[in-house]
């Protein structure tokens, strides 16, 4: 009874058995495939490291991305092949630089390494990577965009503010004046001269104020949108600047004002027009920037082979360093300026024209003690 039994469930077992082994077999082959198919398809980097960071397996992608067969990698340390530092033991994605064997590109790898633990102990570490630099480059322009953007609203925000100070003050006093004058046009005749006189000429001054500013905003946008070229001629820059101070300032400032050059004539290839912003702007903060007790403004005029030096020295209340760097941008007006009334424009107006003139300018300064803003042209050979 028992061996008939045993005869007719054993090749029963036997099957099973059998079928079960065929079901594994072809699970383990549908597995393999899957696992070909992903790897083999992966636009990443698939790679398992051992616990020394050797490379114990990586994706047949390392061609695409970085050019380097898989035989030539595993076995190998990242570092031995691509000169990087052990992949960081981190969960965070980190990126990384890397060099593609054959293309001089720099290709930016975000990675992800994570341990596989097998029985409670670290067996090995799998990593992702993948190409991110489309995605840094990107990035990078955005960041680069709005830090222009922020710019351009703080020169905006720079602008109202100042615009309302500076603009404010003027209009004030005209209004005003205007006020005064139909009160004293009730005055008898003399009366009403002398008073009438003194508004109007308080209002032109106003205006004339009000006029330089708008015109000196206009000039730095129209400098800034002219790609055309610079007509040059050539001149006598001594006999243009001695000109230019004695149409440009009043009476009271021309012997404060000496001009100091070993030669008596430099003849250089420029524009009137750009040097007249450059010396009249300088030569103005000089004096604007300086006590009155200690008005006293030097232009030194220096030769050398292929330059002209000019020097506009004052010993005025200076800056501080912590300043110098920012005194070229547009309504920039430093801390030590706050007392005397400006716009922060006339610096932006001489670098915009030196930039035209292919001049350089520079400028050393000293709290309390002084400043010298040089500009360097090309002589004429
Ligand atoms: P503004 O004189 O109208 O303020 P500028 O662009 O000419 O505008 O100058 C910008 C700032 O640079 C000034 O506000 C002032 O703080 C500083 N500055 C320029 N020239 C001098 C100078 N000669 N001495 C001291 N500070 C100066």
């Amino acid at each position: 009874m028992y061996l008939l039994e045993e005869a007719i469930i054993n090749p029963l077992k036997n099957c099973s058995a059998q079928k079960k082994i065929k079901s594994i077999n072809s699970n383990i082959i549908e597995s393999a495939k899957l696992f070909e198919l992903i790897t083999n398809n992966s636009t990443d980097l698939i790679i398992l490291y051992n616990r020394d960071f050797s490379i114990i397996y990586i994706s047949p992608s390392v061609k695409r991305v970085l050019g380097y067969e898989q035989f030539e990698i595993i076995g190998k340390k990242t570092d031995d092949i691509f000169a990087v530092h052990e992949p960081l033991k981190s969960d965070e994605p980190q990126i990384m630089a890397y060099r593609h064997k054959f293309k001089a590109d720099r290709i930016l790898l975000e990675s992800v390494i994570k341990p596989v633990i097998v029985n409670g102990v670290i067996d090995c570490y799998l990593g992702i990577s993948r190409d991110v630099a489309v995605r840094e480059n990107l990035k990078r322009k955005l960041e680069q965009a709005l830090k222009k953007e922020k710019a351009i609203n703080e020169t905006k925000s720079k602008f109202i503010s100042m615009a309302s100070h500076e603009l404010k003050n003027p209009l004030a006093t005209i209004s005003s004046s205007l006020e005064l004058l139909s009160i004293y046009l009730q005055d008898d005749e003399h009366l009403k001269k002398v008073k009438l006189e003194k508004h109007i000429t308080r209002i032109n001054t106003q205006l004339e104020r009000l006029n330089g500013i708008i015109n000196e905003v206009l000039l730095i946008e129209k400098t800034k949108a002219q790609n055309s070229e610079v007509k040059l001629e050539k001149l006598d820059l001594i006999d243009f600047i001695r000109q230019l101070i004695k149409e440009s300032f009043t009476e009271s400032h021309l012997d404060k004002i000496k001009i100091k050059s070993k030669e008596s004539i430099i003849h250089i290839s420029s524009n009137k027009i750009l040097l007249y912003h450059i010396f009249k702007n300088l030569i103005e903060n000089a004096i604007k920037y300086s006590k009155p007790d200690k008005l006293k403004i030097q232009i030194i005029i220096e030769v050398s082979d292929i330059y002209v030096e000019v020097s506009v020295k004052d010993h005025g209340i200076g800056v501080s360093s912590a300043e110098k760097d920012k005194l070229f941008n547009q309504f920039y007006r430093s801390d030590s300026a706050s007392e005397v009334s400006g716009f922060g424009i006339g610096l932006t107006i001489v670098k915009e024209c030196a930039t035209m003139l292919n001049a350089k300018v520079s400028f050393r300064s000293a709290l309390n003690k002084g400043s010298s803003f040089k500009v360097c042209l090309l002589k004429l050979v």
